[in-house]
Formats: C-alpha cells, structure tokens, sequence
C-alpha cells in the first residue's frame, strides 16, 4: 500500500487553544502550517473552560502577587523563571486576544470584569460569563482559519518520526476512511491536552486520553511529574462533570450534613477560596468521616441560593443548565451535590520556556515542541492554580508558535520514508485483526475504576502498588482484545482501542511516580508520608518507560526564585 506523504514548515498536533495559537502565529510569520486533529478544532477541550482566565492588571492586583500565588499554589515545585515569563506577559495576552474578537464580560464602568478564583489574592479571573474557553477558541481559531492554516479535522496522529534526538515528522490516519499520511516537517509540536480520562470520575472530555503523552513515551523520551494530577473540588455527583470553580468565586458555599461550612475547619482565612487541593481534600474527609449528603451520602452541598437568580442566570447560566440536565436540581432554588472529580494534569512532556521538548536542564530535542496541558513547563507544579491553565494554554501556544517560527530555518527538513509509518501500520493492522476475547471497554472500565479508588486525592504505597498490579494484569488482557467492527470508515471501536492502550502507559507513569515520591505536596497527598519533604523531593520527577513497559525514574532540578520556601496554608 503506497502512503502519501505531505511536507509543510511545521505540524501542530491538537487544535485547543495552544495548538490553534501557535498555528495562527506560524503562519503569520509566513511559515506553511498545519494542525492535525481527532476533533474539530472547536470541540477540543479548550472550548470547555468556563470561569476564566487570569491576568493581573486591576489597581489592587500586580504581575508580582500573580507569581506569589501561582508559586505557593504549587506548593513550591513550579519553575519559578516560567511563572515570571507566564504572569507578566499575561495581561499582554487579553489585550492581543482581545483585539482579535474575543468578547470578555465586562464591569458597569466598561472595564474587563475579574471575578475571584482560589488560592488567588485578588480577584484576577476574566471571564466570558461562563463560557471562557469557547470564546476564546473560537476567537483563536477563526484568526488562524482566515489567514490559511491548514486543518487536517478528525486526522489522529499515531505516531512522531523520532531518530538521532531530533524529530521530523507526524505519522496520522484519516478517521474516516483510515487513510493513513506521513506528515514531514521541519518542526513538530505537541498540543494535545489533558488525560484525566485515566480516571472514572472525571471532568474531562472523551477525547482527553493522553495520546500525545505515551506517543512520546514510547520513544523512550521523559515525563515530567506525572504523580501530580489535580482533583477539582465540584464535580456534579457521580459522574464528575464539572462545577467551575466560578461558583464559588461568586460567594457559592460548601456544606456537609449536618448543615455545618465546614471550610473553616481547613482553610479558616480563604475558605472556599483556597486551593483546589486543599479544598477536594476537605469535601473528601467530610465525606470519609461520615457527613456527606445526597442519597449515597458520597457527595457536599454546594449552596448559591443566597447569589439570587439574576446573578445566576448572568454570570453562571451554563452551570445551572448542567446542573439541572444531569442532576435534576436548580441551583437557583436548592443546593446541589458535589464532590472532587479527576480534572487537570499538571505533569506532561517536559519543555523550556520556549517549548522546546527537553530530556533534562540542558539538553533539547531538535525540532520538537509541546505547549499548552500536555506539556510540563512547569508553570504549575504540585497544583495548579484555577483560572491559570486557559492562560497557559493561550500564552505558550503563542509563544511557542514564535520559538518555531524563529528556529525552523535552521533546521534541515529530512524526508520520511513509507517505513517510518511500519509501528503504526503494526498496531493499527494488529488492533484491527487480533482475535482474542477481550472488551476494549471493560478494561477500560476496570483501569479507571481503580484508578478513581487506589491513586485518587489519599493515595498510599499499598493504594498505588494495587494500580501497578491493575495494570499489569490489563496490559496482559489488552493482548487478547478483539474489536467487532472490522470496518475502515469512522472506526471508533479501533481509536478508541488505540486510545486506551495510552492510557494504560501514561497511567503507569502516574502511579510509579507517585510510589516514588514519598512526600505529600500539592496535589500529592500520600496518607503514609503527610508532610512535604523540601530536604529529599523539591524536585522534579523525570520518567522513562523502557521496551519492556517497565519505568524507570529520575529528577531534575526546580528553578527557585525570589518566592521563597514557606509553608502553605490558607
Ligand atoms: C470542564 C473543564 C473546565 C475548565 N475550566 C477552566 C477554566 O475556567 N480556566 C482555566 O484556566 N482552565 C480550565 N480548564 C483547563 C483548560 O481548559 C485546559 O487545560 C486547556 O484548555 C487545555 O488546552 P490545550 O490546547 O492544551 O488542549 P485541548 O483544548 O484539550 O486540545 C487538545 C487537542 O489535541 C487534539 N488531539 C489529542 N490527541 C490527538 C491525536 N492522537 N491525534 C490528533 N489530535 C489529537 C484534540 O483533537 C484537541 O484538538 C478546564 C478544563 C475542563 C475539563
């Protein structure tokens, strides 16, 4: 089978809002690009933020409080050079997203309106009512279609051409007929967002399966502090579909049974305002300890009621509508039931402040980048901060978007050949004719479920050693699946085969690295080592998988700053 080969300057993997900003910026400066994509671009996960994106410029506010939150949020792991970077040319970045459409809500004086968000010292969140992200992409991704970025929709990459520490090209089928291309190009870039998938209760999209993470793992390349995976405090009851932080921000309250605002109990100054670590563990110790509500007694109540319903239905109409569709309840008239759910991945490729992919302080791979949830700048270490990721996501995309745009032509193209497709075509021919017994959705069940329960917000050597033993048992199952649908046109039984067999490497890679660190920071919280441990574990993780699967770990200095080490609380 001949397999078309396409050449551009650069290839953008995913069409969130790093990977649409980066593209528009490419293209701009006169490089031929494109963006390949599982999904159209407006339904990447981008287009699911809802209560904002941070900026200091009030009066009250300044870029130096930004980097003091945004460090203390991470309980001290963030690169501190990259928060510099991230908070200053953060009110830079409404400005220029502005000017290009985006329509932001706005105070009574015609001001862009900031709402609080946790762990912030001042309310620094700009918002489009409830509907942050979408805006934005959309804004993003229309100024990147009208200036001719080339968007290859519901292509799934499968593979990157790696050889001699330099990377040259995307291997990716067509999800409509698998056709599957080369893609050549000077410089490569990663943007395929978060993976919390991984998890049975959780936030994310479907689609948030980590392909670009074990993509690059699979390679031998490092991941960077993939223990770290944050537990939004709201999601709705059961199925974790998420209650933005907003509601909060709005004055919304947290109760248990006995009718008690419990948060005074762990975050007596910033109540429900404090860090979305802090405040999961609380709603999930309320709940352990026997004062949780609803009908299985396993969620809190959040309470808005007392915001009334114009400010509801202004400034959180979309969290009512999801409220009401999935739970049956009206937050306008009555609490509704909540609990921490699977959201953010503060671990991921490890770049430089330029996006450059890296394998340790020093070294960088030859034209490979990565921005946005995927990557690990590390802007957010331990814990990410609410409202900072959007910011993330938009400000590097960008940024990285200039980095190729100034280094690609000092990069030699090198030409694939049709062998470069030969791993792929292997997994993809294998999954399409392996004839075992085994249901690509009930070990996915089973991976997620463990997961949920064994290296959720508490995790302890033993809760962790029982998911290394998940998957390895699942990795011995998924060997023996068979898939029913031998079809070649929007085969979704085979992605999301493909999907799942990432999910299986990333998730190792998460629960090794929590093994490993015996200290509780940020969003790590290890009940058998509660205290963090600045003396043994201020640093980054960097972990590898080998042929075999097995990971090996290693660690890589944090960038300190003027932010000094203090201990956290709220
Ligand atoms: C419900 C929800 C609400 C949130 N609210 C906020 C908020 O208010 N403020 C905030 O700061 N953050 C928020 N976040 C986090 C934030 O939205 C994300 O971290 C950020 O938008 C990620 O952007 P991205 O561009 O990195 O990835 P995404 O927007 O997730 O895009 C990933 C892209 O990768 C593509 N892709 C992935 N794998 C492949 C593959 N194999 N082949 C081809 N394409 C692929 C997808 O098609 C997609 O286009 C929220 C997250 C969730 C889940």
């Amino acid at each position: 089978m001949s397999i078309p080969i396409y050449t551009y300057d650069a290839i953008i993997v995913g069409a969130g809002l790093a990977g649409c900003a980066a593209a528009r910026e490419l293209q701009s400066a006169g490089k031929k690009v494109a963006v390949i994509t599982k999904l159209h671009p407006l339904r990447s996960h981008s287009g699911a933020a809802q209560g904002g994106i941070n900026a200091a410029f009030s009066d009250e506010d300044s870029v130096e409080l930004h980097e003091f939150d945004t460090v203390k949020g991470s309980d001290y792991l963030a690169d501190q050079d990259a928060v510099e970077f991230m908070c200053s040319n953060a009110p830079e970045t409404i400005r220029w997203v502005e000017k290009m459409g985006a329509a932001f809500s706005r105070t009574a004086d015609g001001k862009i309106a900031q709402r609080p968000f946790g762990g912030q010292s001042s309310p620094r969140a700009c918002y489009a009512k409830d509907r942050t992200g979408l805006t934005l992409l959309q804004t993003i991704y229309e100024q990147a279609a009208r200036i001719g970025v080339k968007f290859w929709d519901e292509w799934y990459a499968a593979d990157i051409i790696y050889k001699d520490g330099k990377v040259s090209g995307v291997i990716a089928f067509n999800i409509r007929d698998m056709q599957m291309a080369i893609f050549n190009a000077k410089s490569v870039m990663f943007a395929t967002g978060g993976y919390a998938r991984a998890y049975k209760i959780n936030s994310n999209a479907h689609a948030n399966t980590g392909d670009g993470l074990s993509i690059v793992a699979r390679h031998g390349l490092p991941l960077e502090d993939m223990e770290f995976v944050q537990f939004h405090p709201s999601g709705l009851s059961g199925n974790g579909v998420l209650i933005s932080e907003a509601a909060r921000g709005e004055g919304g309250r947290l109760m248990n049974s006995l009718g008690e605002r419990f948060m005074d109990k762990y975050a007596p100054n910033a109540m429900e305002l404090a860090s979305r670590d802090v405040v999961a563990r609380a709603i999930l110790n309320e709940i352990r300890e026997g004062r949780g509500c609803g009908p299985r007694k396993d969620a809190v109540y959040l309470d808005v009621t007392h915001l009334g319903k114009e400010l509801i239905m202004s400034r959180l109409p979309e969290l009512r509508e999801l409220a009401i569709t999935f739970l049956g309840l009206d937050m306008i008239k009555e609490p509704i039931l909540i609990s921490a759910t699977a959201h953010y991945s503060m671990g991921g490729i490890p770049v430089n402040i330029a996006g450059n992919v890296r394998l340790n302080n020093d070294e960088l791979i030859e034209g490979f980048y990565a921005a946005g949830e995927c990557a690990c700048v590390s802007v957010h270490g331990a814990n990410r901060l609410g409202a900072n990721s959007v910011l993330e996501a938009l400000l590097f995309g960008r940024f990285v978007g200039k980095t190729m745009a100034s280094e690609i032509d000092a990069i030699e193209l090198r030409v694939a050949t049709e062998d470069d497709a030969s791993t792929a075509l292997a997994e993809i021919n294998w999954a399409l004719t392996n004839n075992g017994s085994e249901k690509v959705p009930t070990l996915r069940e089973e991976l997620q479920q463990s997961m949920t329960k064994n290296a959720g917000a508490f995790r302890t050597k033993e809760t962790l050693d029982t998911v290394i033993a998940k998957i390895k048992e699942l990795r011995g199952r998924f060997q023996n699946i068979r898939i029913k649908d031998k079809s070649k046109v929007f085969n979704t039984e085979l992605q999301e085969a493909l999907e799942f067999g990432h999910m299986l490497d990333y998730s190792m890679f998460i629960v090794e690295s929590a093994v490993a660190r015996k200290e509780s920071r940020g969003a790590h919280f290890r009940e058998d080592f509660d205290t963090r441990n600045d003396d043994n574990f201020l640093q980054h993780t960097m972990a590898y998988m080998d042929k075999d699967g097995n990971i090996k770990l290693d660690y890589m200095d944090v960038v300190l700053g003027k932010h000094e080490l203090r201990a956290r609380t709220y």
